[in-house]
């Protein structure tokens, strides 16, 4: 079992869109998937179609309540795709957790329990450094995945990130590391997202997934219907990236013929 975090403490760089399109494409080549929603927001939850208002046990309780992954798992359809969901509780987490024991680990121990159950898990961050990206980083066994958008001072704030995945990888998960940084809507008429990725690459060389996700606005109407791309528009040039780009992801971690499958 895999597990991933997707972070970068920017707000609107393409975290939850790569969570939910990356797990569906996971799921439609074969994997079991638990994406865990760590975001108070909840965008995660709702975009996959579910009323976050109407969850009554979320990651919160996960954390704090010492609850049972199953009392909240819910299945998103019979692909595969599976989601712990996030309600507003989520928001006072945050504070509730600092003066608990192993606040870091909540989420990680927590995940003892999907052992075996799931072949990918993906966390979703919130948008901030904060104990909830702490909690997943330190889950992360197997490193985090990190969307930058193709924009004006996209390297600001990755300086920042590396610091405090070092931190983390010294105190609390020695097996972090950055498994890919993805570059996202990008915008092949503009010399920027051109100028952009390729600044992004000479910083972090190796670190670059060779595919890049466009801006498609079938990707940012995708959510509003509660389905990944792969369902919502499968021809779209953001749902084909996706693809490739999970293809990528699945080739490094060694799963080449069912990468082939898809
Ligand atoms: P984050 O989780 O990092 O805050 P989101 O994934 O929610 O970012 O994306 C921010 C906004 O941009 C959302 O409205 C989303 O639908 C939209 N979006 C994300 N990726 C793309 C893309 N490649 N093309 C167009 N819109 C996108
Ligand atoms: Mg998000």
């Amino acid at each position: 079992m895999k597990i991933y975090a997707v972070v970068n403490q920017k707000g609107g760089v393409g975290k939850t869109t790569s969570v939910i399109n990356i797990g569906a494409y996971l799921a439609s080549s074969g994997h079991r998937v638990l994406i865990v929603d760590m975001d108070p927001q909840s965008n995660a939850t709702s975009g996959l179609g579910f009323d976050k208002s109407e969850i009554s046990r979320s990651t919160y309780d996960l954390l704090l309540q010492a609850a049972d992954i199953d009392e909240l798992l819910v299945k998103y359809d019979e692909s595969g795709l599976n989601l712990l969901p996030a309600n507003p509780d989520l928001a006072g987490a945050e504070v509730e957790l600092v003066n608990e024991m192993a606040r870091e680990y909540r989420l990680k121990r927590a995940l003892e329990q999907a052992e075996g159950r799931f072949d990918y898990v993906l966390i979703d961050c919130p948008p901030s450094l904060s104990l909830l990206t702490i909690n997943a980083l330190t889950a992360a066994r197997d490193g985090v995945l990190v969307p930058v958008q193709c924009e004006y001072l996209a390297l600001e704030g990755l300086s920042q990130l590396t610091q405090t995945l070092e931190m983390v990888r010294r105190y609390l998960n020695d097996r972090l590391e950055i498994r890919g940084m993805m570059m996202t809507m990008y915008d092949s008429r503009t010399n920027l997202s051109r100028q952009v990725v390729e600044e992004v690459r000479s910083h972090f060389p190796g670190k670059v997934f060779r595919t890049i996700i466009p801006r498609n606005v079938r990707l940012s109407e995708a959510p509003s219907y509660g389905q990944p791309i792969n369902l919502y528009a499968p021809s779209s040039p953001g749902a084909m990236a996706y693809k490739v780009l999970t293809a990528e992801l699945l080739k490094g971690d060694g799963d080449s013929v069912k990468a082939k499958e898809q």
